[in-house]
């Protein structure tokens, strides 16, 4: 633990210490065969597979439908595509399948306690209280967030985790994108349909991002490399970005780089916090399950990023979500012979 309180625990204290206080709320009982919570390509994959074996099926998603990949504006390796296809519309046709067969989708709703030790699953959010037999957890991960001074207070004012959403706000102007992953590499090369300059700043000389994929950078005039450096510091002027200052992680020399925007691509973390304390996690805090997506708990399953597992694709989301799908399927026809 590290000493944080989940957004369950919150709201429970809060109606320990208010319950005779706080006005009533009618909840919702709702029963179904499967819940499966997150709504990107492994929950709505999963729904698409559950749904379809005409189990009575549900996603939960606290925002819209899409996780991170409603935020890539070119996926270029999902089969089946031309490559130029964006994550939105990829997973807007996956929610769209998984409705065609049956399965409802609840969108903006938050967890607020969940229970998933019992025989029957329990979940409640802010008005509704969900009763299942099985659980496909597919919450994915969250952009790992900048911790240098002053990244914190520049969100969304000159520090940025999506390019997509918030490219288009440096038309002519140089920005940076931080990292050495496919996600760095390829966000950057995104951004130079607006930025008249990107700069990679990674902390090594090696990349994480395939070959092509740094080929492609190198070869735009836009880009250039900043190797072997570390961001100290976010530095602004008013409501806008100035400068973030460097390290040299060889020499520890410190520069400056004028810039007026920055894109932060350094990795996920996965969204375990509300489940950490029932199912088993490594010590990343990923869900502890194999191909089969089963997890410590009986009738609970994790597909997606969200599960341990070496490669984190869409596709290799999609798969997991297809094979907790039928594995809930399986599960239930031997709980009810
Ligand atoms: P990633 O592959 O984990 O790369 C993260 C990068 O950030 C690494 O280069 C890492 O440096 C750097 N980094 C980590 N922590 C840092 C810190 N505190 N300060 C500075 N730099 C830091 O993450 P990703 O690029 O987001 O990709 C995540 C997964 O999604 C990967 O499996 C990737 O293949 C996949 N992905 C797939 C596609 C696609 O299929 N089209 C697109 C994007 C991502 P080090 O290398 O030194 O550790």
């Amino acid at each position: 633990m590290n000493g944080f309180m989940t957004k369950p625990q919150v709201r429970k204290a809060i109606e320990e210490i208010l319950g005779d206080i706080l006005p009533k709320v009618d909840l919702k009982k709702v029963e179904c065969d499967t819940i499966i919570i997150g709504g990107g390509p492994a929950g709505l994959s999963a729904a698409i597979y559950a749904a379809r074996a005409k189990l009575n099926t549900i996603v939960l998603e606290e925002a819209i439908c899409g996780g991170q990949a409603a935020t890539t504006f070119h996926v270029s390796n999902y089969p089946g595509t031309d490559g130029t296809v964006s994550g939105r519309i990829i997973t807007e046709n996956m929610k769209s399948q998984a409705i065609s067969f049956g399965a409802r989708i609840d969108e903006f709703k938050e967890i607020f306690d969940i229970e998933l030790t019992r025989n029957r699953k329990y979940i409640r959010t802010d008005d509704i209280e969900y009763f299942a037999e099985s659980v496909i957890i597919a919450s994915g991960a969250n952009p790992r967030l900048l911790e240098a001074k002053g990244a914190f207070e520049a969100k969304g004012r000159g520090i940025h985790y999506c390019a997509t959403c918030d490219g288009a706000m440096y038309q002519d102007r140089h920005v940076a994108v931080i990292g050495g992953g496919s996600a760095a590499i390829e966000e950057a090369v995104f951004l130079t349909r607006f930025a008249s300059r990107v700069t990679i700043i990674h902390r090594r000389d090696g990349f994480r991002a395939a070959g092509t994929e740094i080929e492609a950078a190198q070869a735009n005039p836009k880009i250039d490399f900043l190797l072997n450096k570390i961001v100290l510091e976010v530095k602004t002027e008013g409501h806008a970005l100035s400068a973030l200052v460097l390290q040299d992680t060889k020499t520890d020399e410190r520069s400056e780089l004028k810039a007026d925007g920055a894109f932060v691509y350094i990795g996920y973390d996965p969204a375990s916090g509300l489940f950490k304390d029932q199912v088993k996690t490594d010590p990343t805090g990923y869900i502890i399950a194999s191909e089969d997506t089963k997890t410590s708990l009986e009738g609970v399953f994790a597909a997606g990023d969200i599960r341990t597992k070496q490669i984190r694709q869409i596709v290799t989301a999609a798969s997991d979500g297809a094979i907790s799908g039928i594995m809930a399927e399986k599960y239930l026809a031997s709980k009810n012979s």
